[in-house]
Formats: structure tokens, C-alpha cells, sequence
């Protein structure tokens, strides 16, 4: 007997070689970036329509949507006012005629010519006693016998049908699929398919693209899910134990001297989830495993503390520790407040009069010059800096390190991998630094374990006590400054001027946010320049107005910034520059203009500079919106101050593809996979990799699983993943 097909195999056999499938549908595939027949058995239909269930024209309801099953009659084109095109069409059920207008669609004629079958979906009208839809979704069918029809993702204007694709993906399934094919090779070990109840590969590849019911449709995408989310978390356990084996870690010395008394003296109590962070930070600092660790925690969580004290521990061991900040101004905040936390402790000195000299902790950025810098270099590499705070400068090549024990990364987001690994480089030792990595943007669990899968997670979800929720606010109200009546037109934002007033008036500080910097003629949204001198003319007559933005110069900026942090200034008007770490705790009013056009993260990072201090906050948030869509996001952060359950809400509102973006950009093969939907299968699928690579390092036993994976990977990837 011949061998089952290896599903890679497919991806060398290019999609022309199926009958009817020349260079004009070829190109019209690859707008769908379908090119081999392997892409087209994954091109997966978008939706199922069940003849036997669908909606009848005679039971529509007015003003609902509805999806109906219908054949056409006739379709016209006339010419309207303007030059523009109107097409209509009649179609129609046993139970009904109903009239299609399309506007500005010319091709509509040739789509709906007479005897077609298509589902339409809109929503109904009556004009003049007549059943109508205006631009409805067309989806055309065929004259298929099949009870349930897939609906395959398709563009009629490069003239690519959804029932062309039936066509090649039947033809294909018929040369592959017993009994006239070989049948595909089923990677996954039998002991997942019991464990997980998952159907065999050939029947889910038959059930996703030919259903008889929609019962087989249910367990092949639980199957074909479970693949794709398997792969993906089999090639992230593999790389993370593949760091492991090859490279050689700190072991640190966790319970030593300066962690000892930095907690002894630490003026109030670590939360029950700092205390746990320490100690699974701990224990990886303690391990000859390279730590590679992500520490998520919402602002104000005390992530700070928690690094710091990792980094002491390198310390005590002899080694030294960088923390390392997106920006200049990130960098100078995180290096005075641990200057301060770390005041007054010493480390061993053998050579000196007492045998101890100061911790000495250093800022480095790209505006340290001159003597300076070359004094602190060469400190760095004599090992005469303990802890050494910086931006991106501290990668640069004339960095090195004396031992360099632990690496603090602020804000993943803006840090590549190749950034990690410079800093390895010029760690000083053979050793591989620990690293831990901390973000404000607190993601999903589920999503954490896929675009972080290599790392492990460690979250702080637990705030110090003592702190009042910050009171959110959502005026439906345009924040324009276009027309500066808007700013005061209602009573809502009248009441949040005085807010603002009244809490400087009570010695506290205020942010007001703006999207933009200068006044752009496209869009039509507040700018902080134009914003600041309506507002210091208007509603904050009379108050320190002061202005931020990423255009002024780095002196103008440190300028207005200490200035509002010693209270100089009573109101901040400023772009996003805040988003990041600004730690004024004083101020307490957070005003967002056309905070619409911000995401729910970003929102509810410019929302964490307030609630920061013992005052009670607020943040407003003048948004007008226009789709359900803005609205259900000022919903969420009226509703949610909690950075977890905040990104729970904007997975569902927006899906997982910009989650993944930040980091998978080009290897995202989740063609089916939803990190929303299929939370469990996740979770399944990454059990069941940790297990079977503990069980099997290089896969040696599961050879086909391994095979596969390959073809999935590049192939340098894979040589790491698999033969080191
Ligand atoms: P993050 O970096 O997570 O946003 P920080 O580390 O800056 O948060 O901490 C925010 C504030 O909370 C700081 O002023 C810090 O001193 C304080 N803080 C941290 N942990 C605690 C705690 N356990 N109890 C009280 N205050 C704390
Ligand atoms: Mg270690």
C-alpha cells in the first residue's frame, strides 16, 4: 500500500494544476494568498447555509435583518441623477418576491442574471406595500443538490466565486481522500485523539469543506482548530526548552543580604500577588535555566518593587543588573525612584577601609556624553556599577558589561528580539543573563500563552490597598476644536470643566489628552496645541496651563514636566506622550478628548497616570461616537477599572489579529484558530505540547509530528527547535 500524504506535500502542487482554474482565476486565488492546493484545502468557508433552515421571504419582518435563500428573476440597470448607476433585481421564493437595489454597482447585472441562486442578507423595508433590501451582502451559491452549502470567502469584482472554490477543493479532496486517494497521514499520537475526542484528519478536512450536517462541521473545526493552535504551541515549548538546554544560566543567589534588607526596610507590605511574583521570580533567578520571564501587572500594580528586588539579587551575587525603558523620559523616572528605593545600601568591599562602598546605581541614555559617559562605561565594565538604569543606549557595542546577571526590560512591546539578544551578547560572562520582561498591557491569559508562549508569565493582579477606583465618565460630546463652541455646547461638558476647575482649586493637577498635535485639516479631531490656547482663553482662565507633545524639544519637554510634577502647573495638555509611566500622583483629573479614536488599552494606560496617589480620581472621556463598536469601548472603561478583564472586553470587540500582529507578524498560520473562541483548546493544546515535549525533547518518536512541523517552520528554526 502507498503511504498517506503528508498535508505539506500539497504545498509544492500549485492550484493551476485543477481543471478550470486558468491565470485569470489564479490571480484572483492569490488575492486570497492562495497559490498551492494546501492553501486551498486551509481557505476554510466563512459560513454554512443550510437549506432547510433558512428565513422565508413571507415571514420578514420589517426594519430586521435577515438572510434568506432566493433565485433571481430579472435584474435591470438604469442610470440615475449624477451619472450614477442603479441596479435592481427581483428575486424570489416559494413563499415570495422581494426587490434588490443595488447603488453604484454595475456589476451587480452580471452577478444576478436569471436563474441564479444566492443568499442575501440585509435588512427588510416596505415601500409601497413592496418587500425590499437596499445593498444587501450577495453570497451566490450555485444550483448545488447538497443540503448544507459552504460559503467560501469570496470576491465577485475579480470574479472569484464561492462555488469555483467548491469545485477545486471537491476535486481535490477526491484525489486525496479515500477511496480514490491515499488519505492524509495523521501526525497527532492516538493517545490526543481519545484524550481530546478529535476526529481523524481526513474526516475533518471532508466535514469542514462537505458537511452532510452541521453537526460534522462542529467536530471537524474542533479538530482542524486543535491542529493549528497544537503546531503553534508545540513550536513555542520546543524553542523555550531548546534556550534551556543550550544556554547556561545565573544561578542566583535569592535570600541575600541586599534583598534581605530591602525588604526589611520597605515601608509598607508587599499585596499577596507581589509576594507570590517574588517568588516565582525567584525561583527562576535561582535556577541554572535562563530565566526568561514576562511580568504583566496593570499600572500602579508595583511592578517596580518586584524587579527591583530581582535586581538585588543579582547583585548580592556579585553581579549586576540593567533595567532598560522605551524612552528618555521612562528611563530618568525609573532611575530616580530606585536611586531612592535603594538610598543608603551598601555591598561588600574587600579592598576598602570597611570592606563595603555604596550601591552605586548609574542612568545611561544617548544624552549621557562625553567624560561622563566614558567614566561610566568603564565603571560598567570594571563592575563598579551595581545597577544600571537606560534606554535603548544601554545595547549599544561599546556597552559592556563586567556581569551582567539580569536584564529588566520595560515595555516588551517596543523591544525586539534581536535587542534581547545584543544585550546578551555584551553581558560579560558565558552566562546568559535572566530576563525579565515587564508590561503595563495586561492581555488575555490564553493570548499571553501564544504570542508569549516561549516566555514564562508571571502577573501581578492584585493592587496595593489604600487606593480609591478611579471614577470614569464617558460625555458623548465631540471633542472639536475646529468649532470652540463644541468644547462647552453641553451641560455634560460644562460639569466637567468645573470638575476640573474645582480640583485645582483643591491644590490637585489635571491631564487633558488630545489624539493629534497640530490642527490637521483632514481630521477632525482635537489638537493639543490649538486645544491648549482655546482652553487657557476659556474654560481654564486664569490656571497654569502647560503643554506636552512629542514635537518639542527634549529640554522643552523635561522642562514642562518637572514643572507639573513640582506643581507648577495646574493643568498638562498634552498628546500621548503621557501613556507611558508619567507618575504625578497629585494629579487627579484625566480629561480625554475624542477618546474614540484611542484603543481600550491605550485608553486605560492614559487613564492609569491618574488614581496614582491618596486623592480621589476621575477621567472623563468626550468621545462622540458613531459605531456600536466606540460605543462598547467607553462602555467598557466606564464600567472596568481592572487591566485583565479590560482586555478580555477588547478581544472580543476586536479578535485576535492585533494581538498577534505585535509579535507573530508573517508566522501566523491560525487560519481557523480564534484565541477568543476556542480559549480552551489553547489551554488543551499547550498542556498537551509541555507533556509530549517533556516525554519527547527532539520528537524523535513522533516523527510525523515533527515532519510536519518542519514544513511549517523555517528552515534554520527548525534545525534550532529540533537537532540541538
Ligand atoms: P507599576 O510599575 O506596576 O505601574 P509602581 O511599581 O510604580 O507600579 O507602583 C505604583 C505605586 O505603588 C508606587 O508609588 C509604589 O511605591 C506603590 N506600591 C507598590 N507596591 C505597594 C504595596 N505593596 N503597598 C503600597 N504601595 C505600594
Ligand atoms: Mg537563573
Amino acid at each position: 500500500m502507498l503511504n498517506p500524504i503528508e498535508i505539506s506535500e500539497l504545498s509544492e502542487i500549485d492550484v493551476t494544476k485543477l481543471k478550470g482554474v486558468g491565470a485569470k482565476k489564479a490571480s484572483a486565488l492569490r488575492t486570497f494568498e492562495i497559490e498551492s492546493l494546501f492553501d486551498l484545502l486551509t481557505h476554510y468557508p466563512r459560513r454554512y447555509i443550510d437549506r432547510t433552515r433558512q428565513a422565508q421571504i413571507v415571514d420578514m419582518v420589517e426594519g430586521e435583518e435577515a438572510s434568506i435563500l432566493v433565485t433571481v428573476d430579472k435584474t435591470e440597470t438604469r442610470r440615475i441623477r449624477g451619472g450614477k448607476v442603479m441596479v435592481t433585481s427581483t428575486v424570489s421564493d416559494e413563499t415570495g418576491r422581494l426587490k434588490l437595489t443595488f447603488f453604484n454597482q454595475r456589476w451587480r447585472a452580471n452577478q444576478l442574471s436569471e436563474g441564479r441562486q444566492a443568499v442575501i442578507y440585509g435588512k427588510i423595508d416596505f415601500y409601497r406595500g413592496q418587500r425590499q433590501m437596499t445593498n444587501p451582502v450577495v453570497d451566490l451559491v450555485g444550483d448545488k443538490t447538497g443540503r448544507i452549502i459552504p460559503v467560501y470567502p469570496q470576491s465577485e469584482k475579480s470574479g472569484l466565486n464561492s462555488w469555483d472554490v467548491s469545485e477545486w477543493v471537491a476535486e481535490t479532496l477526491r484525489r486525496t481522500l479515500p477511496p480514490k486517494g491515499r488519505g492524509f497521514k495523521d501526525p497527532l499520537p492516538e493517545h490526543l485523539l481519545s484524550e481530546y475526542e478529535l476526529i481523524s484528519r481526513d474526516k475533518a478536512l471532508a466535514g469542514i469543506h462537505q458537511p452532510e450536517n452541521m453537526g460534522e462541521v462542529v467536530s471537524s473545526r474542533k479538530r482542524l482548530v486543535f491542529d493549528e493552535l497544537f503546531r503553534m504551541q508545540l513550536a513555542l515549548v520546543l524553542r523555550k526548552r531548546a534556550i534551556e538546554r543550550t544556554e547556561l544560566g545565573v544561578q542566583h543567589v535569592t535570600d541575600g543580604p541586599l534583598v534581605k534588607q530591602f525588604h526589611a526596610n520597605m515601608p509598607f507590605e508587599l499585596t499577596g500577588a507581589q509576594q507570590r511574583v517574588v517568588k516565582e521570580i525567584g525561583r527562576g533567578l535561582a535556577s541554572s535555566i535562563p530565566m526568561n520571564r514576562l511580568l504583566q501587572g496593570d499600572v500602579g500594580a508595583g511592578k517596580t518593587i518586584v524587579a527591583v528586588s530581582a535586581m538585588l539579587a543579582a547583585v548580592d551575587g556579585g553581579h549586576q543588573a540593567a533595567l532598560m525603558a522605551p524612552t528618555e523620559v521612562l528611563a530618568a523616572q525609573h532611575y530616580s525612584s530606585i536611586s531612592k528605593l535603594l538610598d543608603g545600601l551598601t555591598v561588600d568591599d574587600p579592598g576598602s577601609l570597611f570592606s563595603d562602598r555604596p550601591l552605586r546605581v548609574e542612568l545611561l541614555t544617548n544624552r549621557t556624553t562625553g567624560a561622563a559617559r566614558k567614566e561610566l562605561l568603564t565603571a560598567l565594565q570594571d563592575g563598579a556599577i551595581d545597577i544600571v538604569v537606560g534606554t535603548h543606549a544601554l545595547i549599544q557595542e561599546s556597552v559592556n558589561f563586567s556581569s551582567l546577571g539580569l536584564a529588566v526590560i520595560d515595555e516588551q512591546h517596543r523591544f525586539g528580539v534581536e535587542q534581547r539578544s545584543a544585550l546578551r551578547e555584551n553581558s560579560g560572562s558565558d552566562a546568559t543573563p535572566d530576563m525579565l520582561v515587564m508590561t503595563a498591557t495586561p492581555i488575555p491569559r490564553t493570548a499571553a500563552m501564544t504570542v508569549y508562549g516561549d516566555l514564562d508569565v508571571s502577573i501581578l493582579d492584585e493592587l496595593p490597598p489604600g487606593r480609591t477606583p478611579i471614577v470614569t465618565h464617558w460625555v458623548n460630546a465631540p471633542g472639536n476644536i475646529d468649532a470652540p463652541g463644541d468644547l462647552i455646547s453641553s451641560d455634560e461638558l460644562q460639569q466637567m470643566w468645573q470638575g476640573v476647575r474645582s480640583a485645582v482649586e483643591q491644590g490637585r493637577q489635571v491631564y487633558v489628552v488630545c489624539p493629534l498635535i497640530d490642527v490637521s485639516d483632514k481630521l477632525d479631531v482635537a489638537s493639543a496645541e490649538v486645544t491648549m490656547e482655546h482652553l487657557a482663553e476659556n474654560q481654564l482662565q486664569g490656571l497654569e496651563v502647560g503643554l506636552l507633545h512629542g514635537r518639542l524639544h527634549a529640554e522643552d519637554k523635561d522642562a514642562t514636566m518637572a514643572a507639573f510634577s513640582a506643581g507648577e502647573l495646574d493643568v498638562l495638555v498634552a498628546t500621548t506622550v503621557i501613556e507611558v509611566g508619567v507618575d504625578v500622583p497629585n494629579a487627579t483629573v484625566m480629561v480625554i478628548l475624542d477618546a474614540d479614536r484611542f484603543g481600550i488599552a491605550q485608553l486605560h494606560q492614559l487613564r492609569g497616570r491618574v488614581g496614582r496617589g491618596a486623592h480621589a480620581s476621575e477621567c472623563w472621556l468626550v468621545a462622540e461616537t458613531t459605531t456600536p463598536d466606540s460605543e462598547a469601548r467607553m462602555q467598557a472603561l466606564v464600567n472596568s477599572t481592572d487591566g485583565f478583564e479590560l482586555a478580555e472586553v477588547d478581544l472580543d470587540l476586536r479578535g485576535e489579529g492585533t494581538i498577534l500582529g505585535e509579535r507573530q507578524k508573517g508566522r501566523n498560520d491560525l487560519k481557523l484558530a480564534s484565541l477568543r473562541r476556542d480559549r480552551n483548546t489553547v489551554v488543551q493544546a499547550r498542556n498537551a505540547a509541555i507533556q509530549l515535549v517533556d516525554a519527547d525533547p527532539g520528537l524523535e518518536v513522533h516523527e510525523a509530528l515533527a515532519s510536519e512541523l518542519e514544513s511549517f517552520l523555517d528552515p534554520e528554526d527548525a534545525e534550532f527547535l529540533l537537532k540541538s
